[in-house]
């Protein structure tokens, strides 16, 4: 997603930008980002850096680690991240780095460009802010049944012969319990 440096007017500004989501260079497997991408940022600008700060919304399909179908779910992230313009004409090296020096250290989530360009790639601080809200173990459901250990049907759009009480063993006992409570 590109945001144009020249559409943001007077700073602080607050920008709202749309975009197809599957021009998205997601680098993770089994996850793909699809319909609308949504992105709001507020804009505020030092001297020659531009703090940008909001949120990022997406439909993501990924696959359930229970059942292995494909799904889709909304994901919201939070965007925070600096254009730092680069090269700036009628500014040397000298300035920058001063500039750099009051910061103290480098902004983290540095997107760096050079100021003759005024068109910035945000996809890789997108990217990150939506890779951090993908599950470990996403479920198409809390309640998905998964796969039959033994025919691998889709429990939850099957019902299989397979005799699925498999329980431990040691249970035995007290199931017996629980039995002879009831009589
Ligand atoms: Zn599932
Ligand atoms: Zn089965």
């Amino acid at each position: 997603m590109i945001l144009d440096l020249r559409t943001l007017g007077e700073l602080p500004a607050k920008v709202e930008l749309e975009g197809d989501a599957q021009l998205l260079k997601l680098e993770m497997p089994d996850v793909e980002a699809v319909g609308i991408l949504q992105v709001h940022l507020d804009v505020i600008s030092g001297d020659s850096i531009y703090y940008c700060r909001g949120d990022v919304a997406c439909d993501m399909k990924m696959e359930c680690s229970r059942c292995l179908g494909s799904y889709t779910i909304r994901l919201d992230g939070e965007l925070d991240f600096t254009i730092l313009k680069a090269g700036e004409p009628g500014r040397g090296k000298g300035r920058r780095r001063r500039d750099e020096a009051e910061a103290g250290e480098r902004p983290e989530n540095l997107v760096t460009a050079m100021i003759t360009e005024f068109e910035i790639d945000i996809d890789g601080p997108i990217c990150e802010a939506l890779s951090l809200e993908i599950p470990l173990k996403p479920l198409c459901d809390k309640n998905c049944l998964g796969l039959c250990p033994q025919c691998g049907v889709d429990r939850n759009r099957t019902e299989c012969e397979c005799k699925h009480e498999e329980v431990d063993p040691r249970w035995d006992d007290l199931r017996k319990l629980g039995n002879s409570n009831q009589a």
